[in-house]
Parts: structure tokens; C-alpha cells; sequence
């Protein structure tokens, strides 16, 4: 009954982190206040996500990092694959589920602990950095389907698809996961850090591995 299975990266696909941003901007050592003076005016609906997104990538080319910086706030954040996510994505495959991703996430984490992920999901939305010969930060491409935005990315790509959104999953964990997870046909939210999420999902799954999802989406696990 399902074709589709959208996941969110950080916290779901990726294990050892609640929001990239934040590891970086942690081991970055970016200005705290601005930080946190920006993220206020989101949350206030002064600025929107790509504005906010804008500001805070500026402060990263503004501390002339690399992609070797990036590769040791990841080694040193101990972030990986989340258990059984490698397994999950094949199991799902070869029952002929399309897959996406829909995240808030940058692409260097998976570049770095999925780097093939372009050719495993059939459709990718989260945000690009762009390095140069160097390795040199240069410019992101973000990506405007985060938060309450996510949904929208779910519409587009069940529509890309020619699927009803009941036949579409998603599994996420935390609180930009609300709104998709309130459209999706089953959504999960798994190891879940919301209590709104909690609420709103069909399945709540604590144990940390991925299989965990598959008895709830393929006919065959039940
Ligand atoms: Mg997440």
C-alpha cells in the first residue's frame, strides 16, 4: 500500500546529532549572540528560513573554513550511520519503494557517511555547500524545505511520483518533522525528540535501528 519513503537525515538517517547546523556552528566556535540573534528573528517571523540560513552560512565563509574543517567537527562529533540504515534503504528498494530525502541537513554529512546517497534516493532535498580546488568554503545552495516547508517538499515529490500522499511514508525525529509527518500516510517518528512529533505520528519507535520502520511499511515483515 506504500510506495514512497521519505526520510529526514539528522537524528534519523545520521546517528549522533539533533541538527548539522549546530555541529558546526559549535565547532566553528561562531559568535554565539549572532547566532542566536538570528535564529530569535526566525522563530519571530521577522526573517524567513533562507534569510536566517544566509546569516548563518556567512559566518561560516566568514571564518575561511574548509571541507577538511567540516570532516573534523564530524570525526570529532562521532557522528555515523544510524544502525540498520544501510540494510533499511536495500530492504526498501528491492520491494520497489521509491525513496527520498527531505532535510534541513547540509550535504557534507552525507557526502562524508553516504556518499553515494544521489544514486540510493530517487529524489534529495536538503542543502548544498560548494567548496573550490582548494577545499576552500565557497557558497551554499539552501534549501527552502525545511521546517513546516518539509511538507511542501513531500507534496512535490508524491506529485513527481503520481502518488497520493496516503501512500507515502515518512520518518523523522524531531520538531521540524511536524507538519510532514501530519501529511504523510504513515509517518514515524523514530528515536523521537518531540513531543509534538510524539503526538502527531502513527508509530513511535524508541529502539535506535532502523528496521525498526520496515514491519510497518512492507506487507511482508508484518
Ligand atoms: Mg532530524
Amino acid at each position: 500500500m506504500y510506495k514512497l519513503v521519505c526520510f529526514d537525515v539528522d537524528g534519523t538517517l545520521v546517528d549522533n546529532i539533533a541538527y548539522s547546523w549546530e555541529l558546526f556552528h559549535n565547532a566553528f566556535e561562531v559568535d554565539m549572540t549572532k547566532r542566536k540573534a538570528a535564529k530569535e528573528k526566525f522563530y519571530a517571523g521577522k526573517i524567513t528560513y533562507s534569510e536566517w540560513a544566509d546569516h548563518d552560512i556567512g559566518m561560516w565563509l566568514s571564518k575561511g573554513v574548509t571541507r577538511k574543517d567540516f570532516e573534523k567537527a564530524m570525526e570529532k562529533g562521532q557522528i555515523k550511520l544510524m544502525d540498520g540504515a544501510l540494510e533499511t534503504i536495500q530492504e526498501l528498494k528491492s520491494n520497489g519503494m521509491k525513496l527520498a530525502i527531505i532535510s534541513g541537513t547540509v550535504s557534507v554529512i552525507l557526502d562524508y557517511l553516504l556518499p553515494d546517497y544521489k544514486e540510493l534516493f530517487d529524489d534529495h532535498y536538503l542543502s548544498q555547500l560548494f567548496f573550490d580546488e582548494d577545499g576552500k568554503f565557497t557558497k551554499a545552495n539552501v534549501t527552502e524545505y525545511d521546517m513546516a516547508m518539509k511538507a511542501d517538499a513531500l507534496k512535490l515529490v508524491a506529485k513527481k511520483h503520481n502518488l497520493k500522499l496516503s501512500e507515502c511514508v515518512f520518518i523523522g525525529d524531531h520538531h521540524n518533522d511536524v507538519m510532514i509527518a501530519k501529511e504523510a500516510g504513515l509517518s514515524i517518528a523514530f528515536d523521537p525528540k518531540d513531543e509534538e512529533l510524539k503526538r502527531v505520528a502513527d508509530v513511535i519507535i524508541e529502539n535506535k535501528d532502523l528496521r525498526q520502520v520496515l514491519k510497518h511499511i512492507l506487507p511482508l515483515h508484518q
